[in-house]
C-alpha cells in the first residue's frame, strides 16, 4: 500500500503518473481541503475534484483543473445574472458540486460524500479529504486576509504575502482512515504540490504530522521547486513568507521531522550534493512533467527509491517531535 499526500495541479499531474504506474486499488490518497470554498452556495473542494477526476480519466490536462472538453454556459449565464464569475466551473464540473452539496446537506461527511463520488466515477484508489472539519488556508495580505481561491485565482497572485494561516486547524481532527493509512503504508510520498498551501494544511491538522512521525513506511517528497523556483505557480512566494528558502533545501525544511527521501530534479544536483551533507537521502532525476509518460516515469522513479531505501534498510531518520509548525494558530 502506497499513500501519497497531496493536493493542487502538481499533485494531480504525479498521481496521474502513480495511477499508471501500479495498481489504482493499492493507493490511498490523503488530499488538502484548506482550499474549499462556497461558490454560488455549492461546497466545491478543488484538489479532491482534481485528484477525482485525475483517477476517472475526466481531468482537463491541457488546464489541469476541471472536465476536459467541459462548456461554461452556466458561468456565462450567471455572469449575466451579476453573480460573481472569478472561479471557473464549467458545466460538467458543476454536477460535482450539485452532488457532493446536497449529500453534506443531507448530513453525509465529505469523507462520506467522496466516497460516494469516487464510486459512482469508478475510482479504484481511496480518496481521503484530510479532515471532515473545516480548515480554512488564509493569506495575510497588505489589503487583508484572503482566502487561498481569492488570493491565488481572484486576485492572480499579485499580492505581497505577509503570512498564512490554517484557520480552524487546531481544532480539527483527520477525516477516518487517514492515521490508518499512514500507520499501514510501505511508503509514503509527498506529491510536488505546493509545500506551503498544499501540503501545509493537511500537516497542520493535529495527529497527521505525528503519524508520519510514527510511520515504518519510507517517506519521500517530490520536489515542486526546481533550481530555485517553482515549476509553476506562488510556492516560491509563500515558502519566503512562511521563512524557508525557495531551493530543494527550502522542501527539505518544510518536511524535515519525518522525510527520509528528497526527490529533486537533475538541474538540483549540485544543492542535492549540499543537502546530502545534512544526512537526508536525496535522489535526482528527470521531475517536470510535461507528457503522460513523464509523469508516469517519474512515479515509477519515486517508487524505486523508496523501495530501494526499505531494501537498503537505511536507518530512519531522527524524527524530531519537537518542529517548528509552520503554523498552528486557529
Ligand atoms: P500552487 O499552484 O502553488 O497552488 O500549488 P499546487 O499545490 O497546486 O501545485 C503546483 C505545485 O506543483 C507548484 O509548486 C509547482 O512548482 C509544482 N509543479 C507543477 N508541475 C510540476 C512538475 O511538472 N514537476 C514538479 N517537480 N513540480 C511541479
Amino acid at each position: 500500500m502506497i499513500c501519497v499526500l497531496t493536493g493542487g495541479t502538481g499533485g494531480a499531474k504525479f498521481v496521474d503518473g502513480l495511477r499508471q504506474a501500479m495498481p489504482a486499488e493499492e493507493i490511498t490518497l490523503i488530499v488538502n481541503t484548506g482550499d474549499d470554498l462556497l461558490w454560488w452556495g455549492l461546497y466545491v473542494s478543488p484538489d479532491i475534484d482534481s485528484i477525482t477526476y485525475v483517477l476517472s480519466g475526466m481531468l482537463s490536462r491541457e488546464r489541469g483543473w476541471g472536465v476536459k472538453g467541459d462548456t461554461f454556459l452556466c458561468l456565462q449565464a450567471m455572469g449575466q445574472l451579476g453573480e460573481p464569475t472569478w472561479f471557473h466551473t464549467g458545466d460538467r464540473d458543476l454536477a460535482m458540486h450539485l452532488l457532493r452539496s446536497r449529500l453534506l446537506a443531507e448530513g453525509k461527511t465529505l469523507s462520506e460524500a467522496t466516497t460516494v463520488v469516487s464510486e459512482k466515477l469508478g475510482v479504484k484508489a481511496r480518496v481521503l479529504p484530510m479532515s471532515n472539519s473545516r480548515v480554512e488556508t488564509r493569506v495575510d495580505t497588505p489589503i487583508g486576509e484572503l482566502s487561498f481561491e481569492e488570493y491565488f485565482v481572484q486576485r492572480w497572485y499579485q499580492d505581497p504575502v505577509n503570512s498564512v494561516r490554517f484557520a480552524g486547524a487546531t481544532d480539527a481532527e483527520p477525516a477516518p482512515g487517514v492515521i490508518e493509512a499512514i500507520a499501514a503504508a510501505d511508503a509514503i510520498l509527498i506529491a510536488p504540490s505546493n509545500p506551503i498551501t498544499s501540503i501545509g494544511p493537511i500537516l497542520a491538522v493535529p495527529g497527521i504530522r505525528e503519524a508520519l512521525h510514527r510511520a515504518h513506511g519510507k517517506i519521500a517528497a517530490i520536489s515542486p521547486i526546481v533550481g530555485n523556483a517553482p515549476v509553476a505557480g506562488p510556492a516560491g512566494i509563500l515558502m519566503a513568507a512562511q521563512g524557508l528558502p525557495c531551493s530543494i533545501a527550502g522542501v527539505a525544511q518544510a518536511y524535515e521531522d519525518f522525510l527520509d527521501i528528497l526527490i529533486c530534479d537533475t538541474r538540483d544536483a549540485r544543492a542535492a550534493e549540499a543537502l546530502r551533507k545534512s544526512g537526508l537521502r536525496v535522489e535526482c532525476t528527470q521531475t517536470i512533467m510535461r507528457s503522460a509518460e513523464d509523469k508516469a516515469t517519474l512515479a515509477r522513479e519515486a517508487l524505486s527509491f523508496v523501495s530501494s531505501a526499505s531494501l537498503a534498510g537505511d536507518e530512519p531518520r531522527p524524527r524530531s517531535t519537537a518542529f517548528r509548525r509552520l503554523d498552528s494558530q486557529p
